[in-house]
């Protein structure tokens, strides 16, 4: 298994998609069949999300050794903090690294809606920070991947703050920061910006999730804070929401801001898949095109 730090500094951009453990054992079967479509494709590896609700938890894992043996390339968990003790973060820590897992994505998780208080109420861990730190002195069997945020984190009151706590994740022994996903490509390059005059220094690799249904889309963003460009909007409304016509404006808008992302010398995309192999196929294939073209 190859480390984030050596992925990173090879001399090409690094191709990586991510994929959520589906809630039902018939979806994990359904999953696992046809995940070996992602065989087709040279990634440099596959990142499995972690459900901070708790209801797949377990199979981020057992996701991850799947990607490990069926379609040959390293399988990273995401983990996040949220409501965790440090017995059960070292217990997953510990399974993780018994699996040969040496790459994680460390997240703190969000904070339940009905329950705003939560991170001051939180058992251990309060914020990315202080679990990368936790991660790093527990073992040096796992490099880390950190989440950034090129519009700000929607707890930010600014920019500013979100990259000051960004720094600390860094401090604290981040290896690369992936990005929150982003549909105007100037929000990242002035998040990058911004991260370089923080003195950070690590690969920043943006997170790009192709529209194939906008209502989908809308749900997402309207979660997670990101904006959709007024005339990507336009386009894209003026179709039946899920249709063929809205999901080509969708790949065809992916594949052109991976294009500007990579003519401006990002090292590698990150491909948010929301499990949809259609998506994975064609931008999988159009990125590629793209590294080697
Ligand atoms: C690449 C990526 C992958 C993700 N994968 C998952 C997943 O698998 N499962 C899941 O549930 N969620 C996932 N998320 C969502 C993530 O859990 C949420 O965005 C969460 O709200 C923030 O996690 P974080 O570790 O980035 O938070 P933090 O870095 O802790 O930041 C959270 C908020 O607290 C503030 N803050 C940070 N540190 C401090 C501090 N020391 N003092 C005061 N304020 C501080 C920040 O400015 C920010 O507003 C992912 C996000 C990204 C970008």
């Amino acid at each position: 298994m190859v480390k984030f730090s050596q992925i990173y500094t090879q001399n090409k951009p690094i191709i990586s998609v991510e994929i959520f453990p589906p809630k039902t054992e018939q979806g994990f079967l359904h999953l696992s069949e046809r995940m070996s479509h992602l065989q087709a494709y040279p990634l440099d590896f596959v990142s499995v999300t972690y459900g901070a609700g708790g209801s797949t938890q377990d199979r981020t894992l057992d996701l991850v050794q799947q990607v490990h043996t069926q379609v040959g390339v390293p399988g990273v968990p995401h983990f996040t903090s949220i409501g965790a003790t440090r017995e059960s973060v070292r217990a997953f820590l510990d399974a993780a690294v018994a699996q040969g897992i040496c790459n994680i994505v460390a997240l703190r998780g969000d904070i339940p809606a009905h329950d705003p208080d939560f991170v001051m109420k939180a058992r251990d861990f309060r914020y990315g920070n202080e679990l990368v730190a936790f991660i790093h002195q527990h073992t040096d069997q796992l490099d880390i991947a950190v989440g950034g945020y090129p519009e700000g984190h929607p707890e930010s009151p600014d920019l500013a703050q979100g990259i000051e706590h960004l720094k600390l994740k860094v401090d604290a022994g981040a290896a690369i920061i992936i990005t929150q996903l982003f549909y105007d490509n100037s929000h990242f390059l002035r998040f990058r910006d911004r991260a370089v005059q923080a003195g950070i220094t690590i690969p920043i690799v943006p997170g790009i999730m192709p529209i194939l249904k906008f209502s989908q889309i809308q749900r997402i963003t309207s979660l997670c804070g990101a904006t959709v460009p007024n005339d990507l909007r336009a386009a894209l409304i003026a179709q039946t929401d899920g249709s063929p016509e809205q999901q080509a404006i969708g790949i065809d808008y992916t594949l052109q801001q991976s294009r500007h992302l990579l003519a401006e010398g990002v090292p590698g995309i990150h491909i948010y898949s929301l499990n949809n192999w259609q998506a994975v196929n064609q931008l999988v294939g159009g990125v590629q095109d793209l590294v080697q073209g």
